[in-house]
């Protein structure tokens, strides 16, 4: 499975193409190395199998253009002055992790937020206010902390309460599609430790929620019934 892709990331110009059927433009390929290719192309391919194919990312997330950068970590412009209009940046140190898949995760943690920008308005785009699926999540979820202390949405660890609640999100698709990523964070005790600092010591953590499972399960499955995401979640009391 992987060695196609490693075909694809040897050559720039062929990756770029790749990432292209994916709704994404990358700026200055060659800036790339072939490591840092193949980390993007296997989490977008992630991704994109979870949404149903190329065809389905491209069009639930919209257009995204892709940038490295020598310093600085990882960031989503929801709102760019110059098509395509969404830009993520992420810095080398993001791309050279160990083990290397958490570079992965790295890049799908923004590519959650480009997705949630995706349902904001401009205005919200511009003013890098949650759109609707953060909202509706925030509702679904409930008092149920997010999978991880930094993805927690607990204001503890944010400067306000609209950040808190984007990042429980991009960390809520992390840990879907990279379980590997939960596995990792157990071996650590803030991550066990915080539930209980924040005074809601009966959730275990790190791991996905039941609530907030059923949430993002949803997500992805509208991606692949080809629809806009739409509001369809069951009722509350339904989720223990
Ligand atoms: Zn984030």
């Amino acid at each position: 499975m992987d060695s196609d892709l490693e075909l694809i990331a040897v050559d720039a110009e062929r990756w770029a193409r790749e990432l292209q059927k994916h709704g994404f433009s990358i700026i200055m390929p060659e800036r790339w190395e072939e490591r840092e290719r193949l980390l993007a192309l296997r989490a977008v391919r992630r991704m994109a199998r979870a949404l149903g194919g190329p065809e389905e990312m491209r069009r639930t997330l919209g257009p995204i253009a892709l940038a490295k950068r020598k310093t600085g970590g990882g960031g989503l412009y929801a709102f760019w002055p110059r098509p395509p209009w969404m830009r993520i940046v992420v810095g080398e140190a993001l791309l050279r992790q160990q083990p290397e898949w958490l570079g992965e995760v790295a890049l799908i943690h923004e590519l959650a937020h480009a997705w949630d920008a995706r349902t904001a308005n401009l205005v919200s785009r511009i003013l890098g206010r949650p759109g609707r699926i953060v909202r509706e999540m925030v509702r679904f979820v409930g008092e149920e902390p997010g999978p991880t202390r930094y993805g927690s949405g607990l204001r503890l660890f944010h400067r306000n309460a609209s950040t808190a609640a984007s990042e429980q999100w991009a960390e809520t698709v992390a840990a879907y599609l990279y379980p590997e990523y939960i596995a990792h964070l157990s071996g650590r005790p803030e991550e066990r430790e915080w539930p209980a600092q924040a005074g809601r010591p009966e959730h275990l953590r790190p791991g996905l929620g039941i609530r907030h499972r059923v949430y993002v399960e949803g997500r992805f499955l509208e991606g692949q019934d080809g629809m806009t995401p739409t509001p369809n979640l069951p009722e509350k009391s339904s989720i223990p």
